[in-house]
C-alpha cells in the first residue's frame, strides 16, 4: 500500500519511496533536488510507453519538447 495515493512511483526499492517511511514526498524531492533531477512521477504523467535510463531536469525538458513537436 502506497502512503501518497497519486505516486507512480515504481521503485519500490528506493528508500526514499513513500512507502519506505512516514514523511510522504519529502525525502524523494530532497533527494532530487540534491541531485538535479525530477521525481519520476513527472516523467510518469507524460513519458507513455518510453523508456528511461535518467532522470535530470535536461530529460524531463527534452521529454516534455518531444511531446509538443
Ligand atoms: S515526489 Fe516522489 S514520492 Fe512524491 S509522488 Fe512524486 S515520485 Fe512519489
Amino acid at each position: 500500500m502506497n502512503s501518497i495515493d497519486f505516486c507512480t512511483c515504481a521503485d519500490h526499492d528506493c528508500p526514499m519511496h513513500p512507502t519506505k517511511h512516514d514523511k510522504g514526498c519529502t525525502p524523494c524531492i530532497e533527494k532530487n533536488l540534491r541531485f538535479g533531477e525530477i521525481p519520476s512521477c513527472f516523467f510518469n504523467a507524460v513519458k507513455g510507453e518510453e523508456k528511461l535510463t535518467s532522470y535530470y531536469f535536461e530529460d524531463f525538458a527534452k521529454l516534455v519538447m518531444g511531446k509538443l513537436d
